[in-house]
């Protein structure tokens, strides 16, 4: 990977303890993101996509472990640091914004409140300068009547409204990265075109690189460099945003594109990709899309493909691609 690169995954390894056993939620991920660059994870839910995510950060729920692999944040491993320095690591470098704004609020605390903490604590501003800068962030991402806003509840502002300030608060410290998990799913379909734009004008205007985890092709059209297509637990195609829309690879990322509706094209009914994820307890050694794979062979479903270079930067994992491979 060039010089620019801002983070690097190699082989992450996040596992869950459940009732039926170990679920290998994250498994062995590796992909890099370049400064100013905005790389998208896509799959389906349970595909491990937000857990690798809050594994950068290590937010993951208690019954999880990251058992193995690196992340180089500016070169430095960054699941070796301690407490102190990973605080300052998640306020001041990288910052994430999540789904649900209104979750991701304290209900009791007005939104200057919240706002003014991370300054305070990571830009080290006096409570006055804190709440000056809180109102031009506000004012900066379009809310009119910043003063007002910031002594309002959250309960008192619209899921749109929220996202944004939520976004506000990403951005107060000027971090270099910012991750978004699926940022837009719960808002309405214009909103959700604002908050997209909003993000990508902070990428051109602030040079911040993202990571955006969706489920929507729609999205990733619109706001990717970079793609990584994941399937139970595995990254299985990535490449860049042009290069894997024109071309893509694997079977799966083929399905996910057949199954998006195109405007102006009329079908009576939508591709679906047959089948389920499977399980992800005791997942035998195969590819794991065999099950549900138009194009599957006998050595699908007893070796797991590698990655296969298909040209700069596009990488897959199927054996249609792997050189000498043999069939049956
Ligand atoms: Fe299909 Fe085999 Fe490729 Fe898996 S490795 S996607 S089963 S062709």
């Amino acid at each position: 990977m060039s010089s620019n690169v801002l983070l690097e995954i190699n082989q992450l390894q996040t596992h869950f303890e459940t009732e039926s056993g170990t679920v290998k939620a994250v498994n062995n991920v590796s992909f890099g993101i370049r400064e100013g660059e905005t790389v998208c994870i896509v799959g389906e839910s349970g595909c491990g996509k937000s857990i690798t995510a809050l594994s950068l950060m290590q937010l993951i729920p208690e019954n999880g472990k990251i058992e193995g692999g690196e992340v180089f944040f500016e070169g430095k491993n960054i699941l070796k640091l301690n407490k102190k320095d990973l605080r300052r690591l998640r306020g001041n470098d990288i910052s994430i914004i999540f789904q649900e704004p209104m979750t991701s609020l304290n209900p009791v605390f007005t939104i200057g409140e919240q706002m003014i903490e991370p300054l305070q604590e990571h830009l080290l501003l006096s409570k006055k300068d804190a709440y000056k800068k809180a109102s031009e962030l506000i004012t900066m991402l379009g809310i009119p009547n910043a003063e007002k806003i910031i002594s309002m509840y959250p309960h008192e502002l619209s899921g749109g409204m929220l996202q944004r300030i939520m976004i506000a608060i990403a951005i107060s410290c000027n971090p270099k990265l910012i991750i978004a998990d699926e940022p837009t799913t719960a808002l309405d379909v214009t909103i959700q075109a604002q908050i997209l734009d909003l993000l990508r004008d902070i990428k051109k205007d602030l040079k911040t690189s993202i990571l955006l985890i969706t489920h929507d092709l729609g999205v990733v059209a619109e706001m990717a460099d970079y793609v990584v297509v994941m399937y139970a637990g595995k990254v299985v195609e990535q490449g860049p945003v042009l290069k894997l829309f024109a071309e893509p690879k694997h079977p799966y990322t083929q399905g996910l594109l057949k199954a998006k509706p195109v405007i102006g094209e009329r079908k009576d009914k939508l591709y679906t990709i047959a089948g389920q994820v499977p399980n992800l307890v005791g997942l035998k050694d195969s590819c794991y899309f065999a099950d549900r794979c138009e194009h599957a062979m006998d050595i699908c479903r007893s070796i797991q493909p590698n990655y296969t270079k298909t040209s700069k930067q596009h990488d897959v994992a199927c054996w249609l691609y792997e050189e000498g491979a043999v069939y049956e």
